[in-house]
């Protein structure tokens, strides 16, 4: 039987929004994402803004989430920002984003040490994978992914990996208006995504994680690739940071 596996819409922000802007449109969304049940909401200001929005959404079922963390808790580390230091205001944090690997150089063995610190920290992390343009049109999309997957779980257990969400999102498809296809992405994470996570893990984990599509979702676009069967909400860039358009693809999660 298929793993009941609540849907999921995070909005990443990006860098944008001051906190008087973070708080302004966290505002407007409110009395739409208020009515939507059954679908789990995460919005992502940046670090500046968690505060401001944690205040605004603290009485409602919005989760915060942040856009990266480092692993250490504290420490001589300036200019970075620790797990415990998110807890006090976030249920989430977007790990490896694509952006993070080709600005910042992250790897797959720091994704791995970020993921672990989150999770002791009760932290979920979603972990960004998925493949450049040049790693799709040379067919090693599978390839990629799957190492992403295995190395950014390297040492978890079964209990932190029922605490993990996955976040496909091909590169070449970020920003960039050029979504997927929503049959080409279900079917990454049917025959790569979970088989990868059925291999570390076993298969009641790999039914049960739940696994976004992430690049260039817009409320156009979104019930297409919710109706799949393998893909459990999204990561949504651009189109978070508008309420109206934020709320409509929520509420194709709902339908
Ligand atoms: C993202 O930032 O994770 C993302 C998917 O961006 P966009 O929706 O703008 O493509």
């Amino acid at each position: 039987m298929p793993a009941m596996r609540v849907p999921l819409i995070a909005g990443n922000w990006k860098l944008n929004k001051t906190s008087t802007e973070a708080y302004k449109l966290v505002a407007e969304m409110l009395p739409g994402l208020r009515n939507i049940s059954g679908v789990e909401k995460v919005l992502c200001p940046p670090f500046t803004a968690l505060m401001a929005v944690s205040r605004l959404i603290k009485d409602t079922d919005i989760r915060l989430g942040a856009q990266n963390m480092y692993w250490e808790e504290q420490g001589a580390y300036t200019g970075e920002i620790s797990p415990r230091m998110l807890a006090e205001f976030c249920q989430y944090v977007i790990l490896g984003h694509s952006e993070r690997r080709t600005y910042f150089g992250e790897t797959n063995e720091q994704v791995n040490r970020k993921v672990r610190a989150a999770i002791t920290h009760h932290l979920m992390p979603i972990i960004c994978v998925g493949e450049t343009l040049e790693e799709n049109e040379a067919g090693r999309a599978a390839g990629v992914v799957s190492r992403q997957v295995r190395e950014a779980l390297l040492g978890l257990d079964i209990l932190a990996a029922g605490r993990i969400v996955i976040a496909y999102e091909p590169v070449w498809a970020i920003g960039t208006g050029r979504a997927a296809s929503a049959a080409g992405a279900n079917t990454l994470i049917r025959n790569v995504i979970r088989p990868t996570l059925a291999s570390l893990f076993g298969e009641n984990i790999a039914q049960s994680v739940r696994v976004l599509y992430g690049g260039s979702v817009d409320p156009g676009n979104a019930g297409e690739f919710f109706r799949q069967p393998e893909i459990d909400g999204a990561l949504v860039g651009g189109a978070s940071l508008k309420a109206r358009s934020f709320i409509d693809i929520v509420e194709a999660a709902q339908a």
